[in-house]
């Protein structure tokens, strides 16, 4: 991670200020009031002096211009028709591969935003990372590091080495590190971590996905590291599923383990990551604003059907699965609704194509070489795009806006069928939004 920089954050902030549109996403069922913020007033972690913004000011007008073929500004806050305002299930009634989903402005050649974070990625190790990581890097500024490696990562030391290995594979990219949660961990561990700069740790039920078969079967068994979290304000990234439930409802079943989380420790930063159902969204937007939940590209495009329909699509299999469309277009809603309870994570989570295409397939999409691309498709407006990209994760974990931008240009494109060895989302569709180089 980049230490922040106290000049360039307040002009950050200023600008953002002096920019920001107080825009009640309307009809959206949010309460974006005065509770909805997290503290009411945001602190940079080890900084005295509070940023000035919160999440009232949402959606954030892009300080980026948007520029149409007409030359008119199309990012004016809550003045596109339409906007947030339709019911879920009532927009995105095409299926993906039949053709584009966009309903950004067909006048609209360039969708300029401010550089996007991903906040749940799987970098891997070794060759894998050196391949992948620096197609993260081209698009994102930062990224959270999923730890479930082979050793995972569980010790201070082992963080910092891989945070030493991501950077040899891709030396411009951030990384916002955690550490995999185990039963064993105290007290001491957790603040261990978090003197070395761990940003969050990642809670894997045992066996429930990739690398997890030492994860956590009873969650009373991290009641002290939880308890050490929420003494260091340390987030708690969660796969949320219940191992032995069946595969469409393990999402639904675990929600009731995480009630007993946030009434154990009501004050802790949680993160259901990757929620793929209807309940998860439900359930994040009924907790309090320190809870939260990530969304990946491929679970607003994807559905079962996309998985094992007409054909078995291993490249489509991850884990949560993709769902019905009932729980996609709640997913869209949710991205879409401008509300900073849910921001970006892709779990971009590779596996070469012989891991995939086997009789014991892996589960993981390789989603970062194409996931901003995607989301250009599936958002309606540049702002709201920004705020799920490069706004609502950043505020949650505290961390400076980025500075940079990312200019996408309405240039058809198609997906390689193999990059570096994986097959990537959306490998030999044709997606309408270029990445500038
Ligand atoms: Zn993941």
């Amino acid at each position: 991670m980049k230490p922040v920089q106290p000049a360039a954050k307040s002009a950050i902030t200023s600008d953002i200020c002096r920019s920001a549109q107080v825009a009640r996403p309307r009809g959206s069922g949010f309460a974006l009031g005065k509770d909805h913020v997290l503290d009411g007033t945001r602190r940079a972690r080890g900084k005295s002096r509070p940023v000035e913004h919160d999440f009232r000011a949402m959606p954030v007008a892009s300080p980026f211009a948007v520029a149409s073929t007409n030359g008119a500004s199309a990012a004016g806050p809550a003045e596109m028709p339409g906007a947030a305002r339709d019911p879920p299930g009532s927009v995105f009634v095409r299926e993906w591969f039949h053709g584009s989903l966009s309903r950004v402005d067909p006048g609209m050649d360039t969708l300029a935003i401010r550089r996007p974070d991903d906040f749940h990625v799987h970098l891997r190790d070794g060759d894998v990372l050196r391949a992948m990581a620096p197609h993260s890097a081209r698009v994102f500024q930062r990224v959270l590091v999923m730890p479930n490696l082979t050793p995972p990562i569980t010790t201070v030391a082992e963080m910092v080495a891989y945070r030493g290995r991501i950077s040899s594979a891709a030396p411009e990219l951030d990384t916002c590190m955690t550490f995999k949660l185990m039963p064993w961990m105290r007290a001491e561990h957790i603040d261990a971590f978090h003197r070395a700069g761990a940003i969050a740790a990642k809670l894997y039920p045992a066996g429930v996905t990739t690398n997890s078969a030492d994860g956590i079967s009873d969650i009373a068994d991290v009641w002290p590291a939880l308890d050490a979290m929420a003494r260091n304000d340390l987030p708690l990234c969660v796969h949320g599923e219940l191992p032995g439930a069946e595969t469409l409802h393990m999402e639904a079943a675990y929600l009731p383990v995480l009630d007993r989380v946030v009434q154990a420790f009501p004050r802790l930063r949680i993160v259901l990551e990757h929620v793929s159902t209807e309940l998860g969204v439900e359930w994040v937007l009924a907790q309090a604003d320190n809870v939260v939940g990530t969304i990946t590209a491929h679970h607003l495009v994807l559905t079962l059907d996309d998985v094992i329909g007409a054909k078995i699509q291993p490249h489509n299999f991850c884990r949560p699965v993709a769902k019905q469309r009932k729980d996609r277009e709640a997913l869209r809603s949710a991205a879409l609704s401008g509300s900073p309870k849910f921001f970006f994570g892709s779990d971009s989570a590779p596996h070469l194509v012989g891991d995939k295409e086997c009789r014991l397939g892996c589960a993981g999409v390789g989603s970062a070489p194409v996931a901003m691309q995607s989301l250009a498709d599936v958002f309606d407006r540049a702002d709201r795009l920004e705020a799920f990209t490069s706004v609502h994760g950043a505020r949650f974990y505290r961390l400076e806006l980025n500075d940079g931008h990312l200019t996408l240009d309405r240039k058809a494109a198609t997906v390689p069928g193999v990059l570096d060895g994986v097959v990537p989302f959306l490998a030999g569709t044709t997606l309408p939004w270029s990445i500038r180089a």
